[in-house]
């Protein structure tokens, strides 16, 4: 009879295995990684959303609460446990009575409670209300919820941006940029706030609403809405300024050098 033979691995059944254990982690490592940043980024936004919601609940229910006794779970009331980012980012509430209420995460940005008004009369309205909040708080509350401890007009501008319109500039409608000359390029809805002016409360002679081809804070305008006449401008064939900036403008000041530019004539 043949005698049966316990056998183990060979030491070359053994590198072969370990190098395609080796071979395995070089790949799924990075590929983990990102994906574990990318789950606690979602886990984030749902935590916030939940709140969110659970804020909304109780608005209705017409028991109110505060956002940031939700946050805190006051008593073990709201939830099993306290809502965290799984990052350690820190959350912090900015809420401006009738204009914006957010949850905003240190390391994963903000969640609204709805949709923000990207109408030129709101983004007029959502600028000055920010310069109003801004200007209320405390050097420590400017430091964690704003960022920084001064005010000027850039990091108003991306304040507004990164925490209200999710790092993204609203989108002009095609047909209003087609109708103002300016052809298919995108055009972006964007805000400025006169430099020297930055105190409370916010003035709507400070405040310019422009469009612009670049999604960022810089402040060349190739259209610009006037409030006295509830339209767009835009320069014309013949106008003298074809773009301009805004920064550091005044209305007033502005309307002087802009006083060809013709209203843009389009209705949705
Ligand atoms: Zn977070």
């Amino acid at each position: 009879m043949r005698k049966q033979k316990k056998r183990g691995f060979t030491l070359i059944e053994l590198i072969v295995v370990v190098a395609i254990l080796v071979a395995l982690l070089l790949i799924l490592v990075p590929r983990l990684t990102g994906f574990t940043s990318t789950a606690a980024e979602v886990q984030c936004q749902q935590t916030r959303q939940k709140v969110m919601e659970m804020y909304n609940a109780y608005q209705i229910k017409g028991e109110p609460v505060s956002i940031e006794d939700l946050l805190k779970n006051k008593d073990d009331e709201y939830f099993i446990s306290t809502p965290k980012c799984s990052s350690g980012g820190e959350y912090s509430v900015i809420d401006i009575k009738g204009l914006v209420t957010l949850i905003k995460c240190s390391k994963h940005g903000s969640t609204l409670t709805g949709n923000v008004d990207t109408t030129p009369i709101g983004v007029r309205n959502t600028t000055m209300g920010i310069i109003d909040y801004i200007n209320s708080l405390s050097g420590d509350e400017k430091k964690k919820i704003y960022g920084a401890n001064y005010t000027n007009n850039t990091s108003v501008v991306e304040f507004i941006k990164n925490s209200l319109y999710n790092g993204k500039w609203p989108e002009l409608d095609p047909g209003l940029v087609s109708a103002a000359g300016q052809g298919k390029s995108k055009m972006y809805l964007k805000m400025c706030y006169n430099n020297n002016d930055i105190k409370s409360p916010a003035s709507k002679e400070n405040t310019i609403v422009f469009a612009s081809t670049k999604d960022d804070t810089s402040w060349n305008a190739t259209m610009i809405y006037d409030f006295n006449r509830n339209c767009w401008l835009a320069p014309t064939k013949s106008s003298k300024n074809k773009n301009i900036s805004v920064n550091n403008q005044s209305w007033n000041k502005l309307y002087t050098s802009i006083s060809d530019w013709q209203p843009v004539e389009y209705s949705e």
